[in-house]
């Protein structure tokens, strides 16, 4: 069977080669930014700027052909000051420790922005899941669980989807947990499918928060939907939700793309026509009615709003003065850099920041998570009309901040983040 990749909350797939700067000395250098804002203590900034546990395993998984491959995972959690810690696992071949820690601190501080009581954590492993065979993937997912278990669980980290991994992975994680404490623990993780467990609306959680931020800054900025162009770069699960909803509000999608390429036609994408050739084809490139671009291209062409919904690192200062969109809202981790960030500003492009343009996902996670404890399932409508209120009111909240101190919304955020986490650690004190 083949492996299909799907869900993260950026999902997406490996858009270009990976030789960028460390990963966590950006999300330092973000957070040193929103320090300075802040006027953070000395005391602060040094335990902040720290992960509190870094979890590094190497460990076998026995092949379809017999031989045995040794696989290398981390779990990653940044801080447990706001309760227990909270983040996705990706499966990528150019995971790293650098790349796990700034995307476990981002967690915290997307956790903070949104108000859910949880610290930040990420995991990952290194490895191409679209190489092992489904006996061979899940193999591995129940020997990482097994070598994670002592350090999760549904009151201490609970892990959830993200590059390259799916509902059916969390089914194995949730199921090997259960089976290796002697009884079923559907809190354990998020991102589950339905029958397990899983909340509705967490699939398209996401990419509906994404636009729903969307929706919040059209209205500052002044843009109406209905007359925008879109383009969304990779098209996974967040990706692809985003530019149907952003669709269906009457947004023209130019340009989608995902790790074999993009498709551009200004006319407009048909995007149920584009869907279906990916799941033909296994990738959007080729799709007919439209131009082949790279990447790279897409990043700068004519649009209002730009939707990265991949990796890490795309909107760099090489890229950053030559974006024509007005509006960037960033559904992936990490997609542009501190450098870009300055350059953006300056030219008066609203961005969407991460840690606020995708925490739909979280959200609906932690729904999840309380629907799991609680044993009571919601509606759809109740999971989408709740969602929708955090998002609108974090949206508020952080563009009242940016105004506040005349900085971007990055910063914003950061800067609400950290004073939430900060206040936890005052509060509860230095043990012992
Ligand atoms: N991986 C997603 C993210 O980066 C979701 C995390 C979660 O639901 O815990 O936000």
């Amino acid at each position: 069977m083949k492996f299909e990749p799907a869900d993260a909350a950026n999902d997406a797939l490996a858009l270009v080669e990976r030789s960028e700067p460390d990963l966590f000395d950006v999300a330092v250098e973000q957070f040193t930014i929103a320090a300075d804002v802040l006027g953070l203590s000395d005391d602060l900034r040094r335990i902040l700027s720290h992960c509190q546990r870094e979890l590094t395993v190497h460990f076998p998984v026995e092949m379809d052909d017999g031989s045995v491959q040794v696989f290398t995972g981390y779990r990653i959690q940044h801080n447990s000051g706001p309760g227990p810690t909270k983040g996705g696992i990706r499966y990528h071949q150019a995971v790293t420790l650098a790349e796990v820690k700034a995307l476990a601190m981002w967690m915290t501080w997307k956790c903070a922005v949104v108000g859910l009581p949880y610290g930040g954590a990420k995991g990952g492993v290194q490895v191409n899941p679209k190489l092992l065979s489904q006996t061979e993937l899940q193999n591995l997912t129940r020997r990482y669980t097994t070598e994670i278990q002592p350090f999760i669980g549904p009151n201490k980290d609970i892990p959830a989807p993200d590059v390259n991994t799916n509902p059916q992975i969390m089914a194995w994680l949730m199921d090997t947990y259960s089976m290796n404490i002697g009884y079923s623990v559907p809190g354990v993780t998020t991102g589950k499918p339905i029958v397990l467990g899983g909340s509705e609306g967490r699939n398209e959680a996401t990419g509906r928060g994404c636009v729903f931020a969307i929706e919040s800054a059209a209205r500052v900025i002044d843009l109406d939907l209905a007359r925008s162009r879109t383009v969304v770069q990779g098209f996974g699960n967040a990706g692809s939700v985003a530019a149907r909803l952003i669709a269906e509000l009457g947004s023209k999608v130019v340009a989608v793309s995902d790790s074999q390429g993009g498709i551009y036609n200004p006319a407009g994408l048909d995007l149920a026509a584009v869907t279906v050739h990916k799941a033909r084809t296994g990738s959007v490139v080729g799709f007919r009615d439209a131009d082949a671009v790279s990447n790279a291209e897409l990043l700068v062409l004519p649009t209002d709003i730009l939707i990265p919904a991949a990796m890490e690192n795309q909107i760099t200062a090489e890229n950053a003065p030559r974006i024509q969109a007005s509006l960037i809202a960033e559904a992936a981790n990490g997609p542009s850099t501190p450098e870009a960030d300055a350059i953006l500003y300056d030219k008066g492009v609203f961005v969407l920041p991460d840690i606020l343009a995708n925490a739909g996902g979280v959200t609906v996670s932690y729904f999840e998570w309380v629907q799991a404890l609680q044993a009571f399932p919601w509606t759809e409508h109740e999971v989408n009309e709740r969602l929708r209120r955090i998002m609108s009111r974090s949206f508020d909240a952080v563009y009242g901040t940016a105004q506040k101190y005349d900085v971007h919304m990055r910063t914003a955020a950061l800067v609400r983040a950290i004073d939430r986490v900060a206040e936890f650690t005052r509060l509860r004190g230095i043990y012992p």
